[in-house]
């Protein structure tokens, strides 16, 4: 007989350790849409894992790529020295990127790309002469990692306060506005005056030209997928072009085709001047995050930069580790040779009709959607004895066998981009009847 699991020695991140040790909910394989829990049961995955499966669990071929690079070349660095599996993913990515943005920085998740990606901020007006350029503006309700950039930068109070007072930043208000926008299909119509706000703020607060970047996901995910309204975007862009800011997109949820475009900036049409990525990168096979920057950004570090010198002084140990290259190489063939950010686009409207199914139900307050995302929030769990959504829902669902986020009193869905219609009804009709039943 196997000898019992010790849960003793690891602490689990963003996890309630002791409630977990004392019921352990685990995953022993993972296949196309399904994990295996160890119990023996199916359950349908319908978060692509922490939203980064999108080609689905086990993809051979990107399986084979991990699994030959690993017996080729293991490791290699990447300072004052390369390899080519390095380059290529950073030309296969730059490759699917939006015009202009074609220089790519690797590191290790999205929390590394985000802090990279403001450190590149900085050092670019520093380097260009304009040092006074220091302060970062986010978002309320922002998800950038948990790095202290990210941390900063990002709108979650909950993530700084054990942590004293890191770096500053400021933020403008989250466009998430229910009473108006409740149940509605596309982007919400209205909100858009909230990108105003930067501008106010630069007038108001601080002068514009302290303001090194703005930085935003394009679509709020982890924090309850928050769409931005029509013309948001735009006008941040416009905002950050008239005061010499660097726009930032945080893409690590919205790229590669969860919107059914390569990038959440193709979907709205809004070039920023850097994208971070990670996740979805490599399907999530093998750690890694990129920093996609516009070539005038490097262009300039490479002109301004003393000849001979560093140009940034910034990189990791793993920075375009072989096998994650590997992986990033062959999961960007299987997104194109299978279509799969068109299929995910395909898919959208029948996923759409599928989470709006839910209104009515018992405690569904709104739901949200674009491409093959959808956030359902709640009301009224809160008030049920010793319960927020969070506990009940993960209970609930494990049982019935299906994945997904439930933060605060939202459901988030976000499931591998090949999933089928019957798979998009298992998982709406499962959250229905866990709704109904919970009554
Ligand atoms: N940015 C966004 C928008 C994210 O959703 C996440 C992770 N959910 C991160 C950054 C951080 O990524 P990681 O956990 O890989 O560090």
């Amino acid at each position: 007989m196997s000898q019992p699991l010790d849960t003793s020695h690891l602490w689990m991140p963003f996890t309630a350790n002791r409630q977990f040790k004392a019921r352990p909910r685990m995953l022993v394989a993972a296949s196309g849409m399904y994990y295996t829990s160890d119990d023996g049961r199916q359950i349908l995955d319908g978060t692509a894992g922490l939203w980064c499966v999108n080609a689905g669990h086990g993809h051979p071929k990107i399986t084979e790529a991990i699994q030959k690079q690993a017996a080729a070349m293991d490791y290699a660095p990447l300072f004052q020295i390369g390899h080519p599996l390095a380059f290529e993913a950073a030309t296969a990515l730059a490759g699917i990127a939006p015009t202009g943005l074609n220089r790519v920085f690797f590191c290790n998740d999205g929390s590394e790309g985000v802090d990279t990606a403001l450190k590149i901020a900085l050092a670019y007006h520093r380097i260009r002469g304009d040092a006074g350029r220091t302060r970062l503006i986010g978002r309320e309700r922002a998800y950038h990692g948990v790095g202290f950039g990210g941390i900063a930068v990002g709108g979650i109070a909950g993530n700084r306060k054990q942590f004293g007072p890191g770096l500053a930043a400021d933020h403008l208000r989250h466009p998430l506005d229910i009473a108006k926008n409740a149940y509605s299909r596309g982007l919400p119509l209205h909100g858009a005056e909230m990108a105003d706000e930067l501008e106010q703020r630069l007038l108001a607060l601080h002068d514009p030209s302290t303001v090194a970047a703005v930085i935003v996901e394009p679509l709020q995910g982890s924090t309850g997928v928050i769409l931005p309204p029509q013309g948001y975007l735009e006008k941040l862009r416009a905002i950050c072009d008239k005061h010499g800011i660097l726009l930032i997109f945080d893409e690590v949820i919205t790229g590669f085709g969860r919107l059914g475009t390569a990038f959440g900036a193709d979907f709205f049409g809004v070039q920023p001047d850097m994208i971070v990525c990670a996740k979805a990168l490599t399907n999530a096979a093998v750690p890694m995050g990129a920093v996609i920057v516009h070539e005038k950004i490097h262009e300039t570090f490479m002109q301004m930069a003393p000849a001979d010198s560093i140009e940034l002084f910034h990189g990791y140990t793993y920075s375009g580790h072989p096998l994650a290259a590997a992986a990033a190489i062959a999961t960007l063939d299987v997104y194109r040779e299978e279509q799969l950010f068109q299929r995910a686009a395909g898919m959208a409207p029948y996923f759409e009709d599928a989470a709006h199914s839910l209104k009515g139900l018992p405690f569904v307050k709104d739901v949200r959607n674009l491409g093959l995302v959808a956030g359902v929030e709640l009301e009224g769990i809160a008030g049920k004895p010793g319960a927020r959504a969070y506990e009940l829902f993960t209970k609930a669902f494990w049982e019935k066998g299906l994945l997904t986020r439930v933060t605060a009193d939202i459901l988030a869905l976000s499931p591998p981009l090949i999933i089928n219609k019957a798979q998009v009804d298992e998982m709406f009709g499962s959250i229905a009847d866990i709704l109904k039943g919970m009554k």
